[in-house]
């Protein structure tokens, strides 16, 4: 069964325990360690993990007293509040696929569907897919990120201090007040050592380990998780990395070696590797300031040649500097589709587009767009549906996965909105490009010409 038709299942079975049920809550983790903030899917806002609880049980990496809290309320039926990457969804109409639905329906999550709908409130879960975060070192500073995950966001706002928008956007006191201040690279880190102290248990239990960043290639603890998989093989465990792509090249070669001997001696079920790109060329350079785009696409053709069992899944971040050139986008990845998988002819595509669509800072999502542009934001969705796997045959087109998601996105963009929040967020994408192109040497309508007559509608 493909990937909608079981999500399509999963809801009905889901929604008998309650509308508001999803096993991500219990079985899907994300841990900052650089800060000890954690969340459960990755979609909702972090929470800090109280140190006395960590001091009780490394698990409380996963399982806060906050969290159990949350999933007592799914299961009550009510929505949390923190979930509204699946409400936005699911409020356009009951056939929408959301993430609850697809993420209930993976295969780290499902076979666990009894024992979560009758596991006791209290109850300390062992997650089946966890994603880690062991610092905030990055050498980008991407348009929609923030210092607490990116240490050259951190260098800038010491210097400069907040965006001129209505919320001081990325102030270090909004930083403060979440308790989300990063621990030094080198500083002892209380949630780094109890990872390592959880490790050894929660590794047999995994069937998708991940590490997120930060650039996690920047981080030795990435590589001693590497070294551990290489001692400690699980065949039957989902191994993904994320990587920028943009450090130097020797560590993408140190990356291959290791990506290597693991895929060729079968130590993962599968390798993945995460890679971000929101758009094409300049366009791209511009939102993920850092990225040297055609240096970007020689190292992903340097793994995807070298490596013929590796799975890579290109993130496009979608927002509303994504629009103007998409569609040449969608045909660079349709061009890699279809040359990697002849070159290596495998059974799965070696390449997925995914199209997570940003909600924060909502000035940069598509919500802030003027008609004619989310017009554009439709195009790229015919031209997906035009490209289809379906309609070119298989592996030369796009999967239903990579379609629907850019389906929700497209009809999340036309929903109706509150016009005067519109123009809030409009006052404030003008605010932060101006302030952006003086720090950062950039020119937004020089790189932007598509959107020279939205910029001035903003200015209005
Ligand atoms: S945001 Fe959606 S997928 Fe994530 S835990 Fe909440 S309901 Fe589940």
């Amino acid at each position: 069964m493909d990937r909608i038709k079981s999500a399509e299942t999963v809801r009905d079975h889901l929604n008998s325990v309650s509308p508001s049920f999803c096993l991500a809550k219990w079985l899907q983790v994300t841990v900052h360690l650089q800060n000890g903030h954690t969340h459960s899917c990755h979609h909702p806002k972090t929470h800090k993990i109280p140190i006395e609880e960590l001091k009780r049980d490394p698990s409380a990496l996963h399982n806060t007293i906050y969290k159990k809290k949350q999933r007592q309320t799914m299961k009550d039926g009510v929505r949390p509040e923190e979930c509204g990457y699946c409400w936005n969804i699911e409020d356009i109409g009951s056939e929408q696929i959301s993430d609850r639905h697809l993420k209930s329906a993976e295969d780290w999550a499902l076979p666990h569907f009894q024992e979560i709908a009758t596991a006791p409130k209290e109850l300390n879960i062992t997650p089946t897919y966890m994603e880690v975060s062991f610092s905030n070192v990055c050498n980008f500073k991407c348009a929609y990120c923030a210092p607490h995950i990116s240490s050259k966001w951190m260098e800038e706002i010491n210097k400069f201090g907040p965006y001129p928008t209505h919320n001081k956007f990325n102030s270090l006191d909004h930083v403060k007040e979440n308790d989300q201040m990063p621990y030094h690279i080198d500083e002892a880190n209380p949630y780094v050592e109890a990872f390592w102290e959880w490790w050894p248990k929660l590794y047999t239990q995994l069937k998708v380990f991940r590490i997120t960043g930060g650039e996690p290639l920047l981080t030795d603890n990435t590589f001693k998780v590497l070294d551990y998989i290489n001692q400690n093989p699980r065949p039957d465990m989902e191994l993904a990395l994320n990587s920028n792509l943009g450090v130097p090249f020797k560590l993408i070669e140190k990356t291959a070696d290791y990506m290597e001997s693991i895929l060729n001696n079968n130590k993962v079920k599968q390798f993945m590797l995460f890679t971000s790109v929101d758009t094409i060329g300049e366009q791209a350079e511009y939102i993920r300031y850092g990225l040297k785009y055609e240096q970007y696409i020689a190292n992903l053709e340097y793994l995807l040649t070298r490596l013929p069992k590796l799975r890579v899944i290109v993130m496009c971040a979608f927002n509303a500097l994504s629009v103007p050139r998409f569609h040449l986008f969608l045909k660079q990845i349709l061009d890699f589709k279809v040359k990697y998988f002849e070159m290596h002819n495998s059974a799965q595509s070696p390449l997925l587009l995914d199209i997570p669509y940003l909600r924060y800072p909502e000035f940069l999502s598509v919500q802030v767009l003027s008609d004619g542009l989310i017009e554009k934001i439709r195009n790229s969705y015919n031209m997906m549906e035009f490209f289809s796997e379906k309609k070119m045959g298989q592996q030369k087109g796009f999967e239903d996965i990579e379609i629907v998601k850019m389906h929700r996105l497209t009809e999340w963009a036309c929903a109706p909105k509150d016009p005067r929040w519109v123009k809030h967020i409009r006052q404030d994408f003008v605010s932060y490009f101006t302030e952006y192109d003086k720090r950062r040497g950039t020119d937004f309508l020089e790189t932007f010409p598509e959107m020279s007559q939205f910029w001035n509608l903003c200015h209005e």
